[in-house]
């Protein structure tokens, strides 16, 4: 699965190079990452015994600014893996214009098998394994699969312990007594939001008529699943692992939220809970379903590799917008871009979560804390920003949004590297 994200990504970047003038220079160095640091963790378990897990870091490019990317515990974590998601977090913070290069983390382990210690003493001993290779000014690491702001907060705290100084600035996505940002665990739901609703007003889809899929009821999907809803839209499924529920006449998205925090299932909110009685014709589906459900939006917000060749002519949806990272393979775009649908990759639409922690950095470091209200203005000038902007490139180069993005990150990246000077300068130079 590593190497099949990272050849799906390259394949997006070459078909991008296409309409870029950058230098033989710049895509060279963007074939690479510029550093990648395997280390060995070892850590005492609560029966006595020693275990010794695998851990990487990877800085793909910092060209642009110091790397940020997130901290992956799970056990398929490979070092393959950890450099396509590095590659990935270098074009994300370029798409965003954030003064931020590329990176990502990861430790080869199952956390659900270890104890709340057993985390812990892991999360210190990574940090101890890392600690020359990150930063404030360097590598700023974050939450990402099975790590969370409390795993940040033992992070934060094992860095300051060996610097022998507070350095909040060092890590983000960290508990908000600890210095995390207000608006951070909402974050990547909004920014999608905003993304969405810019993009809409392009083809005048007003939400009382529009109706929408959301396939992963997490911290991503039910968020703009709510924001949706209070906005207009008529939300029509929504699903997690277990399965989904549809509704032609739309869901109740506040209750099924309410009941899926406290049951912790969605299938609980109508078989078992009060909620039964809200809407009355609805069916129970598989994620399989949900995909191929005759809707205008459909956001998966699961995980990646859900939409591929077997299952992307069943898609009758108009319009994608992934919240997940890489839920469309490349095979299937070509499918879907035969068939006119419109998709909002993913460096994009959720670049929301890495935008707020960027602002968790800047807070950190100035000393400033902003309000969810400031938080929330900036995020969606940003997104709205540089959403119209690919949309403006998809136009101009009549390309689909997808490529857009990558030729838009691509142009800054491309600034950036060149402004250090190209075989050009040199040669005319000599
Ligand atoms: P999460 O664990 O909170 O939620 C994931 C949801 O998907 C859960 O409801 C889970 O039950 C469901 N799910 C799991 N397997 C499924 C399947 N096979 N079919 C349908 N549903 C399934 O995770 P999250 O933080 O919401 O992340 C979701 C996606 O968004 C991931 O791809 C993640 O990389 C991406 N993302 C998240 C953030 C963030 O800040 N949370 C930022 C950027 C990207």
């Amino acid at each position: 699965m590593a190497t099949s994200i990272l050849s799906d990504a390259n394949r997006r970047l070459e078909r991008a190079l296409k309409y870029v003038t950058i230098s033989d220079d710049a895509s060279e160095r963007l074939r690479y990452p510029k550093a990648s640091l395997i280390v060995s963790i070892p850590v005492r378990m609560d029966n006595g015994t020693l275990r010794v897990f695998q851990g990487y870091r990877v800085r793909y490019d910092d060209t642009r600014g110091p790397t940020k990317g997130g901290i992956r515990f799970h056990p398929d974590v490979t070092l393959d893996e950890v450099q396509s998601l590095a590659f990935w977090m270098t074009f994300k913070c370029a798409a965003l214009n954030l003064p931020l290069g590329g990176a990502k983390g990861g430790v080869t382990v199952n956390p659900k098998e270890l104890s709340k210690f057993e985390l812990e003493r892991l999360s210190r001993g990574y940090i101890d394994a890392i600690a020359d290779f990150i930063g404030p000014d360097v590598d700023v690491p974050a939450p990402d699969v099975y790590t969370n702001p409390m795993i940040m907060g033992w992070m934060m705290d094992q860095y300051s312990i060996i610097c022998r100084k507070l350095s909040p600035a060092v890590i983000t996505g960290k508990p908000l007594s600890m210095g995390g940002s207000q608006g951070r665990d909402t974050a990547t739901g909004t920014g999608a939001f905003y993304v969405l609703q810019a993009m809409m007003a392009k083809f005048g889809q007003v939400p009382q008529t529009t109706t929408v899929a959301v396939q992963g009821f997490g911290n991503a999907g039910s968020v703009i699943a709510r924001l949706l809803f209070d906005a207009g839209y008529k939300v029509v499924a929504v699903s997690d692992s277990q399965g989904g529920v549809y509704s032609p006449s739309g869901l109740d998205i506040p209750s099924i939220q309410q009941f899926k925090t406290s049951t912790r299932s969605l299938k609980a909110v109508y078989c078992e809970g009060t909620v039964c009685n809200i809407v009355d014709d609805y069916t129970l589906v598989t994620n399989e379903e949900l995909l191929a459900l005759d809707v205008d939006i459909l956001i998966p917000a699961a995980m990646e590799n859900q939409i591929t060749v077997e299952n992307a002519s069943a898609v009758q949806a108009r319009y994608i917008f992934e919240v997940a990272n890489g839920p469309i393979t490349s095979e299937a775009d070509r499918l879907l871009e035969a068939r006119d649908i419109y998709v909002f990759p993913d460096i994009l639409v959720n670049a929301g979560g890495v935008t707020v922690s960027y602002f968790e950095w800047v807070q950190n470091r100035s000393g400033l804390y902003w309000t969810v209200e400031d938080v929330n203005a900036r995020l969606k000038t940003m997104m709205v920003t540089e959403a119209e902007r690919i949309w403006a490139i998809a136009q101009e180069l009549a390309i689909p949004p997808r490529t857009a993005a990558y030729v838009h990150a691509l142009e800054r990246l491309g600034d950036a590297l060149n402004a250090k000077g190209t075989r050009d300068y040199y040669v005319g130079g000599l």
